[in-house]
């Protein structure tokens, strides 16, 4: 089997790929580098280029048959959306139906999408299932629900099968400490608690403790990458048995408060972290938890990792390595 994976030099991305060639499975990488990295490429065929240049698809697509693809590639950042819709539309929209279009043209049958939990917006219950009403708040949570859209088209007319996985909050590190979460800036609160605790930064702010939750502070639903990148491989074998498209909440289905967070990260590293609290960070809900009954059903998905302490655990081997990386460099 030979899979392109976009975005394979990114975050979560760059640990699909790892399992993906421990499976024994052809990779490609198809990334621009804007946000991912040049060192994350641990393996498989590099392919550097943009989705939202069709000749730069068009000529991955044509040195290689693809049985599917992966679609990591995209830009993140909610506070970012709010200031430059514009950019969020034109590559997380625009730049997917360029690759769907040659994926299609080139006959590929089956695609998994990293959507995410903020296609749903604020929670009308909780924990939340595949049935919430979806009603983004930002431009970025918007075009993840766009691309879902266009991918029950895609499959209506042209026969494409698709996976969307809603992830919800994203954390961890490989166990083998080999990848990790490297955003600049980072915005996400596991990486910025460590690097706090590493001395790497002075402290992590607490945005908000007055949220109508035990603590007062917001609770999260905290994923590890490597069960993330599971359920990836799990979708792909559920396509190839049943050419349906499905889309699946992902997550642990158990809150953390920030501040349950920053204990578990003092528990791991073994000292205190300084904290200093902030105002609300606009646009975030109180609460945001999956219901992931549907993904272990149908996908038979099981995550490994769901423990707050070793998702924290993971992370801070990641964070040490980083660290050491930053003091060489100095
Ligand atoms: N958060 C925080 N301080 C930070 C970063 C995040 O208190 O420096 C909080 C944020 O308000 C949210 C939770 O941590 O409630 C998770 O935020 P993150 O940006 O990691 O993910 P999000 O939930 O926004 O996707």
């Amino acid at each position: 089997m030979r899979v392109l994976v976009t975005g394979g030099a990114g975050y979560i991305g760059s640990h699909m790929v790892k399992m993906l060639l421990e499976q024994s499975v052809e990779v490609a990488i198809f990334d621009n580098f804007s946000t991912g990295h040049r060192d994350a490429v641990l393996g498989g065929t590099l392919v550097e280029g943009d989705i939202l240049d069709l000749s730069a698809l068009d000529a991955a697509f044509r040195r290689n048959r693809f049985d599917a693809v992966m679609h990591f590639a995209s830009l993140i950042q909610v506070e970012e959306s709010m200031r430059e819709p514009a950019k969020y539309f034109r590559n997380n929209i625009v730049g997917t139906v360029h690759l769907l279009d040659i994926a299609v043209a080139h006959g590929v049958k089956h695609f998994v999408f990293s959507s995410s939990a903020a296609i749903f917006g604020e929670p009308c219950y909780t924990p939340i299932d595949e049935e919430h009403p979806t009603q983004p708040l930002s431009p970025y949570g918007f075009s993840k629900l766009a691309v879902e859209r266009v991918l029950a088209d895609y499959e209506r007319a042209y026969g494409l099968h698709s996976i969307s996985l809603r992830y919800f909050n994203a954390a961890g590190a490989d166990p083998e400490g080999n990848r990790g979460e490297a955003h600049d800036p980072e915005t996400h609160l596991i990486p910025l608690i460590l690097q706090a605790a590493s001395g790497r930064r002075g402290s992590v702010k607490i945005y908000g403790d007055d949220y109508p939750t035990a603590d007062g502070t917001c609770v999260r639903d905290y994923v590890h990458v490597v069960d993330l990148c599971d359920a990836h491989l799990l979708a792909l074998e559920y396509l190839r048995r049943t050419n349906r498209s499905a889309a699946f909440n992902l997550g642990n289905s158990r809150g953390y408060s920030v501040k349950e967070v920053i204990g578990a990260a003092e528990r791991v590293v073994g000292r205190s972290v300084p904290v200093e609290r902030h105002d609300r960070r606009p646009g975030d809900p109180a609460i945001l938890v999956a219901d992931s009954t549907r993904a272990k059903a149908e996908l038979g998905w099981r995550p490994r990792f769901d423990d707050i302490d070793t998702i924290v655990r993971h992370a801070w081997q990641w964070e040490q390595r980083l660290a050491k990386k930053e003091k060489v460099a100095n």
